[in-house]
């Protein structure tokens, strides 16, 4: 949880960052682009920004083949952008590989990550090609040989997340015996254990994590080796961080760690990540608009036309910079979406103008992971609009 207060900072300020790292989405293009056509909350995303997203991952990694976790966003456009990229896919679901295959994605170069599947779900993926299964535990191991016996597996193995947002290691991962005794099992069963993933938890700030993960796949290979495996996929998983309010570890930074420690790997194995919010977070901005504002005991409160619901589940642990078009000095606002549910409320504070109003447009910079992909119709609200500039 991070517990810093979003401010609306000055617009050519942001410009000015912006065209330093000449990456960002401008927010004016936003601007213009809903003062016209605004129906409901919206997503815009620029595909040169995408496209660049892509490039600056594979140039930092130049060993590692990025697969895009759809679940960040599975807008068809979006995916057919990345593929054009030569970015590839990680899958959690049917629906996610289904889409894929809309797109012309060949599923045997997917990755079905998802640690347990369900059993139609997994079906559908061995009835379509896929080759390559997550595992982390035995049981799944034997559920997934039985469906498809020269499936090729990776270890989902538990490490570090510690500096990340939000932790993906208490649900997923072996570790302690349970690592030997899986390999052992996959043995027994002549199962194709290929490899060894970990995730180093997502909105990771903590470089260490993929260096403490990378040192721990490289002690399960030399385990798996030594009972007569053959290990030959090494998966960094997610986790790589966006800018938003605060400074993280650049993807530049992250990727020397990264580079240095595959050294310790032949050529021969190969080296994938699965990066979602790096690629798509920072490609757009989201906006919305104020649905009514109300003051209890002294404290102002702005609501707006989307919350928990509606796409903004991780606004409370992302510090997002919100902007307006109004002038007025800034105060304390409390946040809320527009549903009767008291979860649709935020736990940050942020200054806004005074006089934000009713119908106003809040613009939610870097707003392009895990928004849209987790909104619902709860409460009859509309989920967000996606559009691709
Ligand atoms: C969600 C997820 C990712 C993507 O994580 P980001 O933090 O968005 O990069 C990658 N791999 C797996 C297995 C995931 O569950």
């Amino acid at each position: 949880m991070l517990g810093a207060q979003a401010t609306v900072t000055n617009l050519e300020a942001q410009n000015a960052v912006a065209a330093a790292t000449a990456i960002k989405a401008d927010i004016n293009t936003l601007r213009h682009f809903v003062a016209n056509n605004y129906q409901r909350p919206t997503l815009l995303l620029e595909e040169q920004i995408l496209r660049a997203k892509a490039r600056r991952f594979m140039a930092a990694m130049p060993r590692v083949q990025p697969h895009f976790a759809v679940k960040c966003n599975p807008i068809p456009e979006i995916l057919s952008i990345f593929n054009d990229e030569g970015v590839r896919f990680e899958i959690a679901s049917k629906k996610e590989l289904e889409q894929l295959i809309e797109i012309g994605v060949n599923p045997k170069e997917a990755f079905y990550s998802n640690p347990i599947k369900s059993p139609e779900h997994l079906k559908f993926a061995v009835d379509n090609g896929v080759e390559w299964y997550v595992v982390d535990c035995i049981d799944e191991l034997n559920k997934v040989y039985q469906a498809k016996p020269d499936a090729k597996f990776y270890l989902r193995l538990h490490t570090s997340n510690e500096g990340s947002t939000f932790e993906l290691s208490s649900k997923f991962g072996a570790t302690g015996s349970d690592v030997k005794d899986i390999i052992n099992a996959a043995v027994a069963l002549k199962a194709d254990l290929a490899g060894v993933t970990f995730h180093a938890g997502s909105q990771c700030l903590n470089v260490q994590n993929w260096v403490i993960g990378i040192r721990a796949a490289r002690s399960a290979f030399d385990e798996m080796l030594a009972v007569g495996l053959k290990p030959r996929l090494l998966n960094l998983g997610g986790g790589y961080p966006v800018e938003l309010g605060r400074p993280v570890p650049s993807i530049e930074e992250i990727g020397a760690a990264v580079s240095a420690e595959l050294a310790a790997f032949p050529d021969e194995v190969q080296v994938i990540a699965e990066p979602g919010r790096f690629l798509v977070a920072d490609s757009g901005h989201f906006v919305c608009r104020v649905a009514g504002t109300a003051t209890r005991g002294g404290q102002r409160w702005l609501y707006l036309d989307t919350g928990f619901y509606g796409g903004l589940m991780e606004f409370d642990d992302m510090p997002y910079r919100l902007q307006t078009d109004r002038q007025g000095s800034l105060i304390n606002w409390r946040l809320a979406g527009p549903t009767c549910d008291s979860i649709d409320t935020f736990k940050l504070s942020y200054n806004l103008p005074e006089d934000l109003q009713a119908d106003d447009f809040i613009y939610i910079e870097a707003g392009g992971a895990y928004t849209n992909s987790t909104a619902s119709n709860f409460n009859g609200f509309d989920i967000p609009d996606v559009k691709i500039i």
